[in-house]
């Protein structure tokens, strides 16, 4: 499932294909079933809208328009892809927004996506985005941050982080990724963290997510960057998906101890029992 550096990366690769001031040609709904309906009004709303750039927030594309801000989300398996004249549609394809001789199609097969739009006014109050906490690549999000938001919470750490009300965008994949690196068991009470190792663990998620950015997400099975290629960070994750297999950095310390799994909150987790405490 894409999260926050996939989210990132096609956002990236939709503002190198379509460029501040490029005006709404055209909208088609080619299949409006998604997590919920596709707004019927988007059509007339958005032509002759012009794009004044384009954002991410948490795990949503902002298209920013002069009056209008078009949400996208791209659910489990949503994709953006640049449609050339000789291309067919493709089973599964939701949208499409067109800025001149620009197409863009949006596909989402199991259709836990999001296209909907708002006014530019009413954007903060929209449901999708009224909840979402702070950026964790912003410099607010930090040791003295993450100390009072933790205080006193029973919550386990990884629990925690991955709470969008406390931090947004930090996935599962990432989450034990950063947890690795700051050597904090994911199962730690989050109200007791030293304020040394929320210092740490802030750092971690910070070059964890910015890593995955610089190398276009992690692809485990269908994320596909706008070009449609795969991203390139599922070479490099240090502990997820590694269940069984030494721990790298108890190996170079000379120390033998593998990787152990469980479930937390239902989700997959990832830790080393010897170098995270
Ligand atoms: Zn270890």
């Amino acid at each position: 499932m894409p999260e926050l550096p996939e989210v990132e990366a096609v956002t990236v690769g939709l503002s190198k294909i379509i460029s501040a001031g490029a005006k709404v040609t055209a909208i088609e709904v080619l299949s409006p079933k998604l997590r919920t309906l596709i707004p019927p009004k988007i059509k007339k709303d958005l032509i002759g809208q012009k794009l004044v750039s384009l954002r991410r927030r948490a795990k949503y594309i902002l298209f920013e328009f002069t009056d209008y801000t078009l949400i996208s989300h791209l659910g489990m398996t949503g994709s953006w892809r640049h449609f050339n004249s000789q291309d067919e549609c493709r089973l599964h394809d939701h949208f499409s927004i067109s800025f001149d001789n620009i197409k863009m199609i949006y596909n989402d097969p199991r259709r836990f996506g999001v296209i909907d739009y708002a006014k530019n006014d009413l954007l903060q109050k929209n449901k999708w985005l009224e909840h979402l906490g702070v950026e964790p690549l912003d410099k607010a999000f930090n040791s003295d941050y993450l100390i009072a938001k933790a205080k006193g919470k029973k919550t386990k750490i990884k629990s925690f982080i991955m709470d969008q009300r406390n931090v947004v965008g930090v996935g599962n994949i990432y989450a034990s990724e950063a947890l690795y690196l700051a050597q904090i068991k994911p199962k730690r009470m989050a109200g007791r963290v030293s304020a040394a190792e929320w210092e740490l663990l802030a750092q971690a998620i910070k070059s964890t997510l910015n890593k995955s950015i610089a190398s276009g997400g992690t692809t485990l099975k269908d994320y596909r960057q706008v070009s449609g290629e795969k991203g390139g960070f599922q070479s490099q994750l240090l502990i997820y998906g590694r269940v069984g297999e030494v721990c790298r950095r108890c190996a170079e310390n000379k120390i033998k101890s593998s990787v152990r799994m469980a479930q937390i909150v239902g989700r997959s987790t990832y830790w080393c029992n010897h170098c995270q405490k």
